[in-house]
């Protein structure tokens, strides 16, 4: 492994190692901080995927270190492993900064810096692609200022300050500095000077302005012997040609998947728009069952009469499971049941419908739905997972770690085509490996 991340929240953490796999780089997420015997042979990068975003600093620190220190042990299994020197840690948050005055982007920062043994690194949340820039420090979200933006009224972490510079300083004890976007311009050697000014007077962070993704790829470029570097995912563009300048990256086509064996399912939790209209498209081919939380909350056996439905069903085509619905319908479901246990019902029951299927041998399951993927994911007790071949863009296939080996498609609700569900099979099918090992 020769980069080791830490993210503080699950979709930042897959957004991350989707840009690392696109790179080159083998990549997996696993979700939390592991349990000491997890191994992931094979990976270029291995990005922990935490919920610390918003929990109190102390906490997030912990957590931070605690995903650190399985960094730095993760070696090629099995135990006893050795610490072992990986050469860059990457701290993951989220393109707007979302913090509160007390953290926690500065705490965790310089909590990894002191245990890492350095003084200086980076912080650089632009993410340009996703109108995320940062100009003399302060960070814009499109036309607007971040503080004039709709993360002012964010309901844990709402965002009122755009200088980064004065946001990170409230919550650092070290020094924090500004490497700005004319330095950025004249190209890595600059930012490199720049940065070795600022750590000689005493900057211990410094926040660089970045307006395109070429200046991304410069300030990665700039930052190839930092131990520790902390940004967006954005940041992640320029760090696999380090990799591969230092010989250290094998050449691979980044993002194949080994054939997984089974039957296919789709299950859609999601009410966003485009999920709808790929729900109206599937049941156009395919076989379906529409599931609602009041005919739940009715009727504890339904998630059993699901499986019933697609035990004789499950074969070469796809099924279809849903209980995607338009805003009529949930706002009937909700003010019948409340938002919350309308959510939880659908929720629970995606997850024991995954369950059953994998249990009748699906191994590759698209689901639709942010929550709903955390639910089945939680439900199958998956640990992690590798970035596969990308479907729509930043909707990866990925392949589970542990057994059954299984192929799956987390969407979040709005992205991808109307045709994505049955587009998404389409692309399973390169031979395993000899050795049955990810994507070489
Ligand atoms: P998205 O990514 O589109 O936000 P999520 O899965 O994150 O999708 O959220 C959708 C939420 O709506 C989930 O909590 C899900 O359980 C709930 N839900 C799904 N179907 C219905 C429905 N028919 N009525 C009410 N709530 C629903």
């Amino acid at each position: 492994m020769i980069l080791g991340c830490i993210a503080d929240d699950f979709t930042g953490a897959t957004d991350l190692a989707n840009t690392l796999t696109r790179g080159g780089m083998a990549t997996v997420v696993l979700f939390g901080v592991p349990r000491e015997d997890l191994a992931a042979p094979g990976a270029d990068a291995i990005v922990i995927a935490l919920k610390s975003r918003s929990i109190a600093a102390g906490d997030a620190v912990r957590q931070s270190l605690a995903a650190l220190t399985w960094l730095q042990q993760a070696g090629p299994g099995p135990a006893p492993r050795e610490s072992t020197a990986i050469p860059q840690i990457f701290f993951k948050y989220c393109s707007t900064f979302d913090s509160t005055d007390a953290g926690n982007i500065g705490p965790v920062a310089e909590a990894l810096l002191a245990a890492l043994g350095e003084t200086f690194t980076i912080a650089c949340p632009a993410f340009p692609t996703n109108k995320r820039t940062i100009y003399r420090g302060y960070l814009f979200v499109g036309d607007v200022l971040l503080s004039e933006s709709s993360m002012r009224y964010h309901p844990l972490t709402p965002m009122t300050d755009a200088l980064l510079t004065r946001v990170l300083q409230r919550q650092s004890k070290g020094r924090v500095g500004l490497i700005a976007y004319d330095v950025v311009e004249r190209g890595a050697a600059a930012v490199r000077e720049a940065m070795e000014r600022l750590h000689a007077e005493g900057v211990r962070m410094a926040i660089v302005d970045a307006l395109t993704d070429a200046h991304l790829v410069t300030i990665g470029a700039a930052c190839a012997r930092l131990k520790l570097l902390t940004g967006g995912s954005g940041l992640a563009l320029g760090l696999p040609e380090n990799f591969r300048r230092a010989g250290l990256l094998r050449a691979r086509t980044g993002g194949a998947l080994p054939a997984v064996h089974g039957h296919a399912a789709v299950i859609a939790g999601s009410c966003s728009a485009a999920t709808q209209r790929q729900v109206a498209e599937m049941k156009r081919r395919s076989q379906w069952f529409e599931i609602d939380p009041i005919g739940l909350r009715e009727d504890s056996a339904s998630a059993s009469k699901v499986l019933q439905w697609a035990r004789p069903r499950l074969g070469r085509e796809p099924i279809l499971i849903y209980s995607t619905a338009d805003p009529g319908a949930v706002e009937k479901a909700q003010a019948a049941l409340g938002r919350e246990q309308a959510g939880r019902l659908i929720e629970t029951a995606m997850g024991e419908i995954a369950k059953g299927l994998v249990d009748m041998g699906v191994r590759q399951l698209v689901v639709a739905g942010g929550e709903t993927s955390g639910a089945v994911a939680s439900a199958l007790g998956v640990e992690g997972l590798w970035i596969g071949e990308e479907i729509d863009p930043g909707v990866p296939w990925t392949f589970s770690l542990g057994e059954p080996p299984l192929a799956l498609a987390l969407k979040s609700g709005n992205f991808g085509t109307d045709d994505f569900f049955l587009k998404a099979f389409q692309k399973l099918e390169p031979p395993m490996n000899a050795d049955g090992r990810f994507g070489e």
